[in-house]
């Protein structure tokens, strides 16, 4: 890799962000470290080991990471869990914000040392769906840090266009905790359904990435919130992002909790991500003409449903994946406008990843766990 421009993209600004790894030690051209996944199980085997840095091919950038947030999705790739084949050993990590360190081929629209964020849903950019800006219905898309090497990383190579600029005001930690959280949450409310004022919307695990992003969206598109928690700390950082009730799901009747705070009514839309027997009781809050829409099965793929209610209803179940750019940038604006917070538990060295993906599992967090590889020295 050249030295004397990278290295300055890759130690030598002095942006705020930059202080927690003043100086890099890849400034001193050692080979990148990075964590892999060599075998799958809970927990999975980890190991951070030095490893070739990546070259930019055509149209390929080569991002310095200097934040990377853990997600649910890295703990369904951990157990060997996810639906496709993964290749090991494997980098996890998607949610990734950096500077660029090298550029490819015929990269003319970026530099290196731009700030950016990563569109962790790697998409063709030709299919139909593509050529309509709905990049996570590509019908090849790929996942970053499940079928390409991701974020847990010195460095990440991807192609350009997967790359969001990152907003001056926006720290590297803030977008690595909101890049696919908060983006999924803004897929979820406006691309796959719809918020209007004054609409009740159910925000589910409203500690969680992206419980905790629905929530602030919701109140900024005027809505009216109610979240969940299992704990009373959970329960009241939802409070203080916004939700104005937040039901403790320890209460296996918590739904009727929910009816009653919206006299009878139910909610106009449900922000599902958890799954399983969760989902199925989302049905009793929703009201007449409701949506639920879900990104995730954590407790759960396979549901019994009741098709009788959802016709007579008239109520609606939406998937959504992922994201599109244009949400990762809403997201973004969002963030630097200081209408949407991260919620970040803590941040931790690449070397304590390990320890990020039992914490995870533990579900004894926060909000976000975010590894940042400058850190580790
Ligand atoms: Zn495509």
């Amino acid at each position: 890799m050249k030295q004397s421009g990278d290295n300055l993209a890759r130690g030598g600004s002095y942006h705020p962000d930059c202080r927690l790894a003043h100086p890099p030690w890849w400034v001193f051209n050692a080979p990148m470290q990075a964590v892999q996944l060599i075998a799958p199980g809970i927990p999975g085997t980890f190991e951070l080991r030095e490893v070739p840095d990546p070259e930019p091919g055509p149209q390929e950038v080569v991002v310095e990471v200097m934040a990377c947030g853990l997600n649910h999705l890295d703990l369904w790739l951990e157990s060997g869990g996810l639906p496709m084949p993964v290749p090991l050993p494997r980098i996890p990590g998607g949610e990734i914000a950096g500077r660029i360190a090298a550029i490819g081929a015929g990269v003319t629209d970026w530099q290196t040392g731009d700030r950016v964020s990563i569109q962790s849903n790697l998409f063709c950019g030709q299919c139909e769906f593509c050529a309509a800006g709905e990049e996570s219905m590509c019908l090849r898309g790929q996942l970053l840090g499940v079928q390409q090497d991701g974020g847990f990383a010195g460095l990440v190579k991807v192609p350009t266009r997967a790359l969001v600029r990152l907003p001056d005001r926006v720290a590297y930690t803030a977008a690595a905790a909101l890049t696919l959280a908060g983006s999924t949450a803004m897929h979820m409310m406006t691309n796959r359904a719809v918020v209007r004022p004054g609409d009740w919307v159910l925000a589910m695990a409203g500690a969680s990435g992206v419980g905790s992003a629905a929530i602030q969206i919701a109140r900024s598109l005027g809505a009216r919130v109610i979240s969940t928690g299992s704990s009373p700390a959970k329960r009241e950082l939802a409070q203080k992002l916004g939700a104005e009730f937040v039901v403790d799901t320890a209460d296996p009747d918590w739904p009727a909790e929910v009816r009653r705070l919206t006299g009878k009514r139910g909610v106009d839309l449900v922000v599902e991500h958890i799954g399983g027997a969760v989902l199925v009781k989302t049905f009793e809050c929703l009201a007449r003409g409701g949506t639920i829409v879900t990104c995730g099965a954590t407790a759960g793929r396979e549901v019994t449903l009741n098709l009788w209610p959802l016709f007579v209803k008239q109520q609606r179940l939406v998937g959504s994946y992922g994201r599109n750019r244009t949400d990762i940038t809403a997201t973004l604006a969002a963030a630097s406008a200081g209408t949407l917070q991260p919620v970040i538990d803590r941040i931790l060295p690449l070397r304590e990843t390990a320890a990020a993906f039992a914490l995870l599992r533990s579900r004894q967090v926060l909000g976000k766990l975010v590894i940042q590889p400058g850190a580790a020295v």
